[in-house]
């Protein structure tokens, strides 16, 4: 159990979403190389089959991301997991985080199980709002913001942890001013169909650095709102 989330009868699953069933993609996780044992405890304790339709449900707890409608995609677990453990990295300890791209709402909903503050923002309205309601009925105070996430949350910054989950050719730098010192950014960068995972740190003399986590796959980081 998790005492940050409020949990239903339907989230605690049964059949083949069940604790056993949630175990089994830890164990994936771990075997993969994901170390912080905070993270994979948030992992286990957030109900994910509750983050897709019904129909995905008993896929939720593959290591595999799935269709949300829209053309988005829920991410794969491992690279939840990874985004989350680099914000971790080296001893830091963040509190006030931004993701760029909530889609199912399913990224932040790991973020506040660790305690960590979060500011999320959407481009597309339908998702946000059915995220939103997620947010509400597991008792979480995720503070969301119907827009266009490249420029960021500039009034509730700056941030210790950013996370963008949407990919685009190069970093955006409104994003990165709006790290606090220490913060550390992550987010993948590259072609349509192979970005490769960075991970930035505003060093305590403001300088930036980088360092690649390694090949990821995204849905684009689009500009504008819809719906
Ligand atoms: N973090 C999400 C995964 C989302 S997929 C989850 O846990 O489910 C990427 C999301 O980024 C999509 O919902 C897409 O609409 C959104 N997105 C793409 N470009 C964006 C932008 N410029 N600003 C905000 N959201 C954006």
């Amino acid at each position: 159990m998790n005492p940050r989330l409020r949990l239903q009868p339907e989230a605690i699953g049964v059949g083949m979403t069940s604790q056993r069933v949630r175990d089994r993609l830890i164990e994936r996780l771990r075997d993969n190389g994901i170390r912080d044992e905070r993270v994979l405890n948030a992992i286990r304790t957030v109900p994910r089959h509750l983050f897709v339709d019904e129909a995905l449900a008993t896929r939720a707890y593959e290591d595999t991301a799935l269709p949300i409608g829209h053309g988005q995609t829920i991410s794969q677990p491992w690279v939840v997991a990874r985004m989350t453990e680099a914000l971790f990295e080296d001893g830091h300890a963040p509190q006030k985080v931004l993701e760029v791209g909530t889609g199912s709402g399913y990224q932040a909903t790991v973020l506040a199980a660790l305690g960590l503050e979060v500011h999320t923002v959407e481009r597309i309205g339908d998702l946000l709002r059915v995220a939103r309601k997620r947010f509400r009925s597991l008792g979480l105070n995720v503070r969301s913001k119907h827009d266009d996430g490249r420029v960021g949350w500039p009034e509730n910054g700056p941030y210790d942890g950013i996370l963008v989950t949407a990919g685009a050719p190069a970093l955006v730098d409104a994003l990165t001013e709006q790290l606090a010192p220490g913060g550390i950014l992550v987010a993948p960068v590259g072609a349509a169909n192979a970005q490769q995972l960075l991970m930035l740190r505003r060093e305590a003399d403001g300088s930036i650095a980088r360092r690649d986590l390694g090949p990821v796959v995204f849905v684009p980081l689009l500009s504008g709102t819809i719906g």
